[in-house]
């Protein structure tokens, strides 16, 4: 298997992969960033948090202009995760406003977003739509 390093350092390729957040010890905040203090309550001790992989989509815009590299139309989301945390991605497979409701219920998925000339992966990580239950 190549070599891959995660494109953010709170993109964990672990098996199965997920984010990690920095977490307030003293009132739960979360920060992806590392922090010198809790912008929340001041406090200055963080402990690594998993987060989860499963979450709701709280906004949503689909972008039609971009960067020449970068394919579009794409759809840029805001993802309230279960158990705390929000994060902003891409919402991987969908263009089409209609195919989106309220609270859509979407999952952590990661893939190869370039690799270098030395064969090293850079994973990125986006949400895709949940399977519905039967
Ligand atoms: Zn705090």
């Amino acid at each position: 298997m190549a070599q891959q390093i995660p494109i953010v350092d709170y993109l964990v390729l672990d098996d199965p992969a997920h984010l990690e957040a920095h977490a307030c010890s003293s009132c739960s905040a979360l920060y992806f960033d590392r922090r010198n203090a809790c912008a929340k309550c001041g406090g200055v001790e963080f402990v690594r948090k998993t987060l989860s992989n499963d979450g709701w989509v709280r906004a949503f815009t689909i972008v039609h202009r971009a960067a020449p590299s970068v394919p579009a139309p794409y759809t840029s989301v805001v993802v309230d995760l279960d158990g705390g945390g929000a994060v902003k991605a891409n919402l991987l497979g969908v263009t089409d406003p209609a195919e989106i409701t309220p609270r859509l219920p979407v999952t952590l998925e990661v893939f190869v977003a370039g690799t270098d000339d030395d064969g090293v992966e850079a994973v990125g990580f986006g949400y895709r739509k949940r399977k519905e239950l039967p």
